[in-house]
């Protein structure tokens, strides 16, 4: 049992004070008032932990990660060495570390969106940490990813020059269900699919953004699997790639820097989804006066205001970082103040990463919510963040699966 000071459950719109969590075995089994503030009434023989000095929430969720990525630091060889001179055995034990990290800041659940050439390593993980060999959180995996010829790094090779890609490259629809089949059959959870690759200004200050798969081939991938009774999250940018993500039936857009309003209307009508990943967007810009840090900066405001509009007219939203992208030392909950500052409530940003973010992985009432049925996957941290959501940066409590991981708070009582 958890005697809970504050809690803030992952779907009320409020919180509140002086609950008692039960847990029996790995869900939560009961959530009621807390009564009085002594564990006389906890049942002979049930841990009691105490957490009335503290806010409990539901154990966070980053629907868009790359364990398999360390950030792509230029300095460290950019993203094109882990493909061309790391052993994959380096990157799957460097993985392991990127979901301790994720689970000891309170992510009891990612959906990991592809492993950028390290196959099907992600399924892998996975298996490490269902068996109980490694900590991490509840993956969702999308192995490999799908792209076309020309859709995906490594690029600006010589021509002459063979060189893995990132993403399984298909061209045709025929090709695009074989690829998805495959990856179905091999173990993902989702399919990832680039409908955008390389941007840049365009000739009137616009971004611009390479389109890759046809509609007619996404339509391929979406048809297969649907079929499998699973989703498809579709990187797109903007422009001609985001236009057929949406006509072709994607279920998540990632990223989605540049949505016009009819953009906007369309996922409100099919009901799809926006993962927009906001802070990954804000650091690491070119320099000022070169093309590539113009379209940085571009790429960064056409974000904010297409994530403000998103908002304003309800489009589903759910949180997700890049981390991978981000290097796994630093804070994934820094997308929270990014996502307050472009116009979410606090517990709108909260909710995201709980409750809304299990909608979109088709586990509402069992994941992101502290209530009778889910599992039982809580975090605790010191202070209130519906007053800054910046606290949630420094989580003191994590259990999975009802097993204590990490407790601090505890130990500075
Ligand atoms: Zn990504």
């Amino acid at each position: 049992m958890i005697r809970a000071g504050v809690l803030i459950d992952g779907v009320s719109g409020t919180s509140r004070r002086n609950v008692m969590i039960t847990i029996l075995g790995n869900k939560i089994t009961e959530v009621s008032d807390g009564g009085a503030a002594t564990p006389a009434n906890i049942p002979a023989g049930a841990q009691f932990i105490d957490l009335s000095q503290y806010t409990v929430l539901p154990g966070l969720i980053d629907a868009h990660t790359h364990i398999f990525l360390q950030g792509e630091d230029p300095a460290q060889g950019g993203y094109d060495i882990q493909l061309l001179k790391f052993p994959l055995a380096f990157r799957a034990a460097r993985a392991t570390v990127s979901v301790r990290r994720a689970l000891e800041q309170g992510f009891t659940t990612l959906r990991d969106v592809e492993t950028e050439g390290a196959g099907y390593g992600d399924v892998g993980i996975k298996m490490a940490i269902e068996g109980g060999y490694i900590p991490g959180p509840r993956l969702f995996v999308a192995t490999r990813a799908i792209s076309t010829t020309g859709g995906y790094s490594l690029d600006n090779y010589a021509p002459e020059v063979e060189v893995p890609k990132g993403a399984e490259i298909v061209d045709g629809p025929v090709e695009a269900r074989k690829a998805a089949r495959e990856q179905l059959d091999h173990g993902a959870d989702w399919i990832k699919v680039y409908m955008t690759h390389r941007s840049w200004i365009g000739k009137s200050g616009e971004l611009v953004s390479q389109p890759t798969l046809t509609v007619e081939e996404l339509r391929a991938i979406v048809d297969e699997t649907h079929g499998w009774g699973k989703k498809v999250a579709c990187h797109a940018y903007g422009g001609e790639g985001m236009q057929r993500a949406l006509d072709g039936g994607c279920d998540s857009i990632e990223h989605g820097l540049v949505l016009t309003d009819a953009q906007i209307a369309q996922m409100i009508r099919q009901g799809t989804w926006l993962c927009p990943t906001l802070s990954v967007y804000h650091t690491d810009w070119a320099p000022a006066d070169t093309p590539d840090g113009m379209r940085d900066r571009k790429r960064a405001s056409e974000h904010e205001q297409s994530f403000r509009k998103a908002l304003k007219a309800g489009v589903k939203i759910a949180f997700g970082t890049d981390m991978g992208g981000i290097p796994w030392t630093e804070p994934i909950a820094q997308e929270f103040p990014r996502m307050v500052e472009f116009g979410m409530t606090p517990m709108q940003a909260i909710q995201s990463a709980t409750s809304r973010a299990a909608e979109l992985l088709e586990m509402k009432g069992r994941l992101g919510v502290i209530a009778p049925g889910a599992y039982a996957d809580v975090v605790a941290v010191a202070g209130d963040p519906l007053s800054d959501v910046r606290i949630l940066e420094n989580v003191g409590f994590v259990m999975k699966d009802g097993k204590v991981f990490k407790n601090d708070l505890a130990l500075k009582r």
